[in-house]
């Protein structure tokens, strides 16, 4: 039990009753300290079901989108999983107990380090954290089981779809700058599978195969 302990509970239960159903997701968002991933100042809203800001005009995405995006993955734990804007490393975290192996790439340095604390603090071992341009992928790890991108792009980067194995899972918002489309695409021998989700808001995935940076804010 901690400070924290009842409002995580009410959460869940939200979160379950929103259609988060994968047992190994809710034990996940149950056993990461989402608090720990906010900035201190805003410490007490850390188990409302909203984005935060986290600093730098980025911002730890909503629970739901979390569990959703999580649960889209149909991870069972033995997957290398390539994760597109570590941001806060809350996602990160709960990656990191629903796969083998976590790859994250983030463009903002100051971020990585933080999460990379965070995470540490947390025994986040699985977990390797790296500062770049994620519409490259990370090429060293790959192929990947799964690829999950927290920042919305304006198509879907073809370095992560090919750095993705057939049978392979890409989770990405997929539209304009102030909404887009929750996407999961398979990997088929064929060629991509594509389903869309529901109408999501993420900030924008800024890099050589996403937004311009000149456009960045
Ligand atoms: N999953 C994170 C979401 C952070 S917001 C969390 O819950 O905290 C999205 C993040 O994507 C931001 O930190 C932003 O800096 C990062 N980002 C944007 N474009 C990127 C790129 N090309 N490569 C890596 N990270 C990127």
């Amino acid at each position: 039990m901690d400070e924290f302990s009842g409002q995580r509970e009410r959460l869940l239960a939200t979160l379950r009753s929103q259609g988060i159903t994968d047992d190994r997701v809710l034990a996940a968002l149950a056993s990461v300290p989402r608090e720990r991933f906010v900035p201190v100042a805003i410490r007490a809203k850390a188990y409302e079901n909203v984005a935060l800001p986290i600093g730098q005009g980025q911002t730890i995405s909503q629970p739901l989108i979390v569990g959703m995006m999580s649960q889209l993955l149909r991870l069972s734990g033995n997957e290398k999983v390539l994760e597109i804007g570590t941001g806060s490393g809350y996602q990160t975290a709960i990656l990191a107990r629903l796969c083998r192996k976590v790859v994250s790439v983030e463009r903002i340095a100051e971020l990585s380090q933080r999460a990379a604390i965070h995470l540490a603090e947390l025994g986040c071992e699985n977990v390797e954290l790296h500062t770049g341009d994620g519409t490259l992928g990370w090429k060293a790890g790959a192929p990947y089981d799964a690829i999950i991108v927290t920042a919305g792009a304006p198509d879907v980067p073809s370095p992560l779809y090919n750095q993705l194995k057939i049978g392979g899972r890409l989770v990405i918002p997929v539209g304009g700058e102030d909404s887009q489309e929750l996407q999961v695409i398979m990997k088929r021998e064929s060629g991509p599978d594509i389903t869309d989700v529901c109408d999501c808001r993420f900030v924008k995935l800024i890099g050589n195969a996403g937004w311009n940076p000149d456009d960045s804010n």
